[in-house]
């Protein structure tokens, strides 16, 4: 389905921001205090142009630190202020929105959970209807494009054009070392189906542990995201929310300076050269392996009708586990990862054996 929005691009949102915004602060306001000294440890090297911090906590469960609510909101706007930052924080229905709006918040996000739902999206987006105030929206916490890109819609709808999206990854069932399984590739469809739109990594939710983060943050940065929302605070040790992942200012920063930050467009002729050189090779590569692979079914309709005609079955293991175990230790040779080339041997024997099912359903040759 065809994807519209109307957007204003991120140096347009606020005057001094830019690629890549980087948005710092911690996962909750937890005192005036707290806020403060985050903000102003955040704020020395000047990388930090927006100041973050949850008031209202959507927790998993009840008579957990659900926030400080409302009397927190001066405390993140005047901290922000004070250090030469913006102030964002997360709205999940109309009242906050609203709330926000009246304290002089200056950028919203809507959370992975409130992303799921239709209705609570509808509800945020009317409260701020033809308000001019940029909006980033997290994914859902489910692996669902299509349902972070209506909540993206109806936001827009409600005339919001400083509008963006957070990756901050996806809940699953799956054992992994994330907290959030990053599913870049749900990310990189976003992007390709909105190239226009900003999109910014969380890559704090999606690590869930300070140690994986750098890893994820670099990540993002190399998909050519338009920056980080990175949580920090004061002293994680005995922080409300999110204790493991959250960094130190200083660590925070050091992190930001050893982000290599590569560009996507580069003017140097002689690397623009080289990078076409290097494109058009991969093209007639590709175009060679779809070729290649085209044959290969042609060929599998073969054996098929030849099969079929001497009433062979289609699947004989011992034929395929011959094949797995050589191409395996071919590609090994070749530098390719064992789980790359037995994923694509898998496709491809789906496939062979799709066509030849087609093959054995039709009617005897003879
Ligand atoms: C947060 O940013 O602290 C938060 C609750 O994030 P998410 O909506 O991604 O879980
Ligand atoms: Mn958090």
């Amino acid at each position: 389905m065809k994807v519209h929005l109307d957007l204003l691009p991120l140096q347009d949102w606020l005057p001094g921001l830019e690629r890549p915004l980087f948005i710092s602060g911690p996962c909750s306001a937890e005192s005036e205090e707290q806020v403060r000294a985050t903000a102003e440890a955040i704020a020395q090297s000047g990388k930090v142009k927006v100041l973050r911090a949850g008031i209202w906590k959507p927790r998993t469960r009840p008579d957990t630190f659900e926030g400080k609510g409302e009397q927190a909101l001066p405390w993140l706007k005047n901290a922000a202020k004070q250090y030469g930052m913006y102030s964002a924080t997360e709205v999940a229905n109309a009242a906050h929105a609203e709330a926000a709006l009246k304290a002089g918040i200056d950028m919203l996000w809507i959370g992975a959970r409130t992303t799921v739902n239709p209705f609570s999206v509808q509800e945020i987006a009317d409260a701020i209807r033809g308000v001019d105030i940029p909006v980033l929206v997290k994914n859902p916490i489910n692996p669902d494009l299509q349902l972070w890109i209506g909540a993206l819609e109806r936001v827009n709808r409600a005339g919001i054009k400083k509008l963006g999206a957070i990756h901050r990854g996806f809940s699953s069932f799956e054992k992994s070392p994330f907290r959030n399984a990053p599913m870049w590739e749900i990310a990189i469809q976003l992007r390709t189906l909105l190239p226009e739109l900003t999109l910014i990594c969380d890559p704090s939710h999606i690590a869930g542990n300070r140690e994986l983060l750098p890893l994820v943050a670099q990540k993002a940065i190399d998909l050519d995201m338009a920056g980080l929302m990175i949580e920090a605070h004061i002293d994680p040790s005995v922080a409300l929310s999110d204790a493991q992942q959250q960094l130190k200012p200083e660590a925070l920063l050091g992190l930001l300076s050893e982000l290599n930050i590569r560009s996507a467009s580069v003017n140097d002729p002689v690397f623009l050269n080289l990078l076409e050189e290097m494109r058009k090779a991969i093209d007639e590569l590709d175009d060679d392996i779809l070729q290649r692979l085209a044959a290969r079914m042609q060929i599998a309709e073969k054996i098929g009708e030849y099969k079929r005609d001497n009433q062979v079955t289609i699947l004989q293991v011992q034929r395929w586990d011959e094949i797995i175990g050589k191409r395996l230790f071919q590609g090994k040779a070749m530098g390719l990862s064992e789980e790359f080339v037995r994923k694509l041997l898998e496709l491809v024997h789906q496939e062979s054996i799709r066509r030849q099912t087609g093959v054995m359903n039709s009617k005897l040759t003879k």
